[in-house]
């Protein structure tokens, strides 16, 4: 037997089938609980009536009282429009629609008076209101306090499914439905939280008294939401723990050997501290599952070499992934160098692979002869298997999704190889907690040392000669530079005429040096040679698209300009000002723009003078954007939430992760008496929703 909140939308007083089956269609609306949770976003003061006497500048929605005269139809050229004047004793203003002329002229009685509700536009001193809501004044101002509005859609408002009608249904959903709620949180997380009832916040948060109820209704909601994303990602931390064992690599011969003989400099304190802490991982007999975070150029690379030489002492192989082919192809450049001097064997296995050395690459990994493999999406490929992998290390994880983790995972059959996910996109730890909850973290705080800080700074288009001839002295004295060209996405053959004009100029400017360019839509085997050139530093600069904003490494590159660099997110940007900066030398970084600049764009650009510091950085885009904007947070399923907002939210966030860490670390099964809300609420979810909760 269905319970209240199952059943179906079309048995609700002013339903029915056919608005049902649009709701269906429009919001994925299906149940009574759906549309309970159909929350408002937004609430509307009714409970003021302005006079218009009080009109100025900046209103938002406002109330009014008055008579509706002199409607009259006014056509400029084929366009028509209704206008009509609306006194209320204390001044007027004008009214005007342009649809539903006819429906308007005969609704609108003179003698009566309205109560009409709006945003007033002011124009010459004028006031008007376009489209009010409007009703006949009965005397009784409603005492309703805020009112909801809610979302709809265009397709719905043309079946009068708008914020109105959905406040009329919920009235005849909401108060039927409360005796039916169940509390979901523990009694004790409610009081120690300070949080209000699932009942409360559901009534408040449709149909609020006034402002603190519905705070106090939202903090609940969100919550709730909060506590139960962290309960499931740390639940599945447990899972994993008690369920994945792991390849226990005890041994550190080659490690010690490769650190005393080989290593060209001195790990920083970080670095060794993250080495430790992987090294404990993989002694426990338990599956790594670790996210290594470090700014640009802190020297994730070692590290995950490092970790490499762990599992192959100990007998196992390992694999590292990369999102770009010029990305693995440095990874493999840069670790072949190293692998050569311990004489491991080691491949690289991309799209563009040739057949027969693609054969002898997956016959190596078969047998175990091939220790090491770097590569991109190609790794994931059914025929890519591996006689005992151990070690799974991804660079830049917000390029891959989760599901690509996973078909990595199954490449070992009899026991999962331990995975390092390393990202330099420093995720604000408030989103890392909600994204990779489920995985342990380490962060890489500090830079190597005698890095200086890139100098920043932005400059107009009209300087552009002054800023070319800086980089042609910063070339006289032996460095190398990057020019970027942003890509425009709606257009890849605008994207290449701006970028080919770009490089011409830069050719006709810099006759004594040499250029090369990089872009998305060559062959690699092309980009291949031009990234070769700029290396060998056959090239002084490189003109480039976006290609290569993620971990490309030329140490001698020590100027990069950004071109049109209000087109660029602010963690891309601090992305690409990470290719320099990698050597001993002052680098420096050029935001070129035009002087037409958006509020956002100019915030992105001061940030990126002010600091070079990328947890900062990410907190800034994070309020900027909006957490569903963040860079692989889409592909993560993790992050849609109804109502929390994890770029203000982070403190609660925090709260609710303590809760659950606190329950979790005394009840895991939520046995006892006092979780009992807990375990009725994970009982009424949907299967699917909680394959999670099989500890329980
Ligand atoms: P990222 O963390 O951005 O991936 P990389 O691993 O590419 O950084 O390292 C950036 C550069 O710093 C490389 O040239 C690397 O060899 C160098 N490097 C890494 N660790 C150290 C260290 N401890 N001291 C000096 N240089 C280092
Ligand atoms: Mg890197």
């Amino acid at each position: 037997m269905p319970g209240f909140f199952d059943t179906s939308i079309e048995f609700l007083k002013g339903i029915g089938p056919q608005r049902a089956e649009a709701l269906k269609k429009e919001l994925s609306i299906h149940t009574y609980g759906q549309l309970l949770q159909f929350y408002p976003f937004r609430y509307e003061d009714r409970s003021k009536i302005w006079q218009i006497s009080e009109l100025r500048e900046d209103l938002p929605f406002i109330q009014l009282v008055g008579k509706i005269r002199n409607l009259s139809a006014v056509s400029t050229g084929r366009a028509k429009r209704l206008v009509a004047t609306f006194s209320d004793g204390t001044g007027s203003i004008e009214l005007v629609w342009f649809q539903g002329l006819k429906f308007i002229t005969q609704k609108i009685k003179p003698q009566y008076d309205y109560i009409i509700y709006g945003k007033p536009n002011v124009f010459k001193g004028q006031y008007s209101l376009v489209h009010p809501e409007m009703e006949v004044f009965t005397g009784e101002i409603e005492e309703k306090g805020l009112q909801p509005v809610y979302h709809s859609t265009e397709k719905l408002k043309k079946r009068y499914i708008d914020s109105r009608f959905f406040a009329k249904v919920m009235r005849n959903v909401v108060e039927p439905g409360l005796p039916h709620i169940q509390e979901n949180l523990p009694e004790e997380v409610l009081w120690k939280h300070d949080l209000e009832s699932k009942p409360f916040a559901v009534k408040n948060i449709h149909f609020p008294k006034d402002v603190e109820h519905l705070d106090k209704a939202k903090k609940r909601l969100k919550f709730e939401e909060l506590f139960y994303v962290q309960l499931r990602l740390l639940s599945q931390k447990l899972v994993n723990k008690a369920t994945y064992k792991g390849l226990v690599f005890k041994s550190t011969g080659l490690l010690t050997e490769f650190y005393k003989d080989h290593l060209p400099f001195d790990l920083t304190d970080a670095q060794k501290r993250v080495v430790k802490e992987i090294y404990k991982d993989m002694c426990t007999g338990k599956q790594m599952n670790r996210l290594l975070q470090g700014d640009v150029g802190s020297g994730k690379t070692i590290v995950g070499f490092i970790c490499m030489l762990l599992a192959i002492e100990n007998g196992a192989q390992a694999c590292l992934m990369a999102p770009t082919e010029i990305l693995a192809d440095q990874h493999f450049r840069g670790l072949k160098e190293f692998a050569d001097k311990l004489e491991l064997p080691i491949a690289k296995l991309t799209g563009s692979t040739k057949a027969s050395e693609r054969k002898q690459i997956h016959a190596g990994l078969l047998s175990g002869e091939l220790k090491i493999v770097v590569g991109t999406h190609a790794l994931l490929e059914e025929v890519v298997q591996f006689h005992n992998l151990g070690l799974v290390v991804i660079d830049e994880q917000h390029r891959f999704g989760v599901a690509q983790r996973a078909k990595l995972w199954k490449k070992n059959r009899k026991v999962h190889p331990h995975v390092l996910v390393m990202t330099a996109t420093p995720i604000p730890r408030t989103l890392a907690m909600t994204l990779y909850g489920d995985l342990d973290v380490s962060v890489i705080d500090e830079l190597p040392a005698g890095r200086k800080p890139i100098q920043t700074v932005h400059r107009y288009d009209k300087d552009r000669l002054k800023v070319f001839e800086f980089l042609r002295s910063e070339i006289s004295k032996g460095r190398q530079a990057y020019i970027v060209y942003p890509l425009i996405e709606e257009s890849a053959t605008l994207d290449l005429k701006n970028l080919s004009e770009g490089y011409d100029i830069v050719r006709k400017f810099f006759k004594e040096f040499k250029t090369c360019m990089v872009h998305g839509k060559m062959k690699p085997a092309e980009k291949d040679a031009q990234m070769q050139k700029f290396l060998n530093k056959e090239a002084h600069i490189m003109v480039a698209t976006t290609v290569i904003e993620v971990g490309v490494n030329v140490p001698n590159a020590s100027v990069m300009v950004i071109e049109n660099a209000e087109r660029f997110g602010l963690s891309q940007l601090h992305q690409l000002r990470g290719r320099v900066g990698r050597g001993a030398e002052q680098s420096f970084c050029i935001l070129m723009t035009g002087y037409k600049l958006s509020s956002d764009s100019r915030t992105r650009l001061s940030t990126m003078v002010r600091t070079n510091n990328g947890f900062e950085i990410a907190d800034t885009d994070l309020k900027l954007r909006g957490p569903g904007d963040m860079a692989g947070t889409k592909q993560s399923g993790d992050v849609e939430f109804l109502i929390a907002d994890l770029s203000q939210d982070a403190r609660l966030l925090q709260e609710a992760r303590e809760a659950a860490e606190e329950i979790l670390d005394n009840d895991p099964h939520f046995q006892n008496s006092e979780n009992i809300n807990i375990r009725r609420y994970l009982a009424s979810l949907p299967k699917s929703q909680v394959a999670w909760s099989r500890i329980s």
